[in-house]
């Protein structure tokens, strides 16, 4: 049977990639070893918000039994564009929950980016599905509400984000009880190989040029600040319910090793592959099976000297957030992350500077008492209230904005 597949936030980065890796795969030799008869994998549901004209072109190519789209105006659009078919067309959170848990997908990939997947990527674990999780914010938001709900309904996890994917084949065969620590690797992003640069000073143009990832927009952000790192502290604690100081953060300019597991014994464990994101997402796509891949392969030789250095937490104070929030617990890695997407917004529309980031981060999680153990609900009103706080930043960081 083939393996079948629901896509949630379709026209995204994580998205447009998956799709076009189904592709290429299901053009390969159906037969990849002897004795092998690889099935096809099949699209069967695909949700997205406001790129219309992007999933218009999706549709067209997948057919898939339900598409979601952000407003009923947009499915009214999407109606018209496609005429009859075989496809559903479904609008706004609820349609895109319907995607997460319709019945025929076995697979779900959840590449929502920011807590707007958080209420769709919980339908999908609650309906039991794998789901390959590009969402990092799920778990940052609610991470012991969706493992609990795993455990539950028997919906697997399977981290997409190169991390955690790395962590997940490094762990393959090892006991976490003899796991000494995790070893998350960080490029650093476009700031960190220039060290006398004023951070005050830096555009949304050159902080989104990321030197090794091909990413989205709020991402390359985050990943300039390291925050993008500090969320990831936090993913790698639920997936692997290790501690935080179990966890630690390596700068890795090549972004080559993905990342490693240190063993109680001294071994290293460490996942290598080409930077290019369709190379996890075909591991979760494919998972257990390993298939052959139509992607670029890593060349050893060409690759030249692969560094690791010290994280500068001075300098990019947006990492120490993430142990920060685990420490606090409940709800302050939710409002660690609000603030974070209120924040880098902000930044992006030119409203702060940089280096205002941190700065709000930290006066919002100061301003937090966090709530232990929170239903769904409490995350949700977390999250609300770090957003209100976060739009209005303390006076300073308004008029330090308003210099520049
Ligand atoms: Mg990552």
């Amino acid at each position: 049977m083939p393996k079948r597949i629901a896509i949630l936030g379709s026209t995204g980065s994580i998205g447009t990639s998956a799709l076009d890796l189904i592709e290429r795969l299901n053009a390969m030799p159906q037969v990849d070893r002897p004795g092998r008869v690889r099935e096809p994998l099949e699209v069967v549901g695909l949700a997205a918000n406001r790129s219309i004209e992007v999933l218009i072109d999706q549709v067209r190519r997948f057919r898939p039994l339900i598409a979601s789209v952000g407003t009923e105006a947009l499915a009214r659009e999407l109606r018209e564009e496609i005429g009859s078919g075989p496809t559903r067309v479904v609008s706004g959170e609820e349609g895109a929950r319907q995607v997460a848990a319709m019945p025929q997908a076995d697979l779900v990939l959840a590449g929502i980016v920011g807590a707007a997947g958080l209420g769709p990527t919980y339908a999908a674990v609650e309906s039991g599905k794998t789901v390959a999780l590009a969402n990092k914010e799920a778990l940052v938001m609610a991470g012991d509400l969706m493992l609990s709900a795993a455990r539950r309904t028997g919906a697997r996890l399977l981290p997409v984000d190169s991390e955690h994917n790395a962590l997940h084949q490094c762990l393959r065969g090892e006991r976490v009880e003899e796991v000494r620590r995790l070893v998350l690797t960080a490029s650093g992003g476009p700031f960190f190989s220039k060290p006398d640069l004023d951070l005050s000073r830096v555009s949304p143009e050159e902080a989104l040029a990321h030197p090794t990832w091909i990413m989205g927009r709020k991402i390359s952000i985050d990943s300039a600040t390291l925050m993008n790192k500090a969320l990831e502290v936090i993913e790698a604690h639920w997936l692997y319910g290790l501690p935080a100081e179990k966890i630690s953060v390596v700068v890795h300019p090549q972004s080559i090793v993905h990342s490693l597991v240190e063993l109680v014994d001294g071994s290293f464990i460490c996942q290598l592959g080409a930077t290019d994101m369709r190379h996890p997402i075909q591991y979760a796509l494919t998972y257990p099976e390993r298939w052959e891949t139509p992607l670029e392969r890593l060349d050893l030789p060409s690759l030249g000297n692969l560094r690791f250095l010290e994280p500068d937490l001075e300098r990019f104070p947006c990492l120490g957030l993430g142990w920060r929030a685990l420490a606090a617990g409940g709800t302050m890695p939710v409002v660690l992350n609000a603030a974070n997407e209120v924040a880098v917004e902000a930044f992006l529309q030119r409203r702060i500077r940089f280096s205002d980031i941190p700065q709000v981060v930290t006066s919002v999680m100061e301003a937090h008492r966090p709530e232990q153990a929170p239903s769904l609900d409490g995350i949700l009103q977390a999250d609300a209230w770090a957003r209100e706080r976060a739009g209005a930043p303390s006076p300073g960081a308004v008029s330090t904005a308003q210099k520049s």
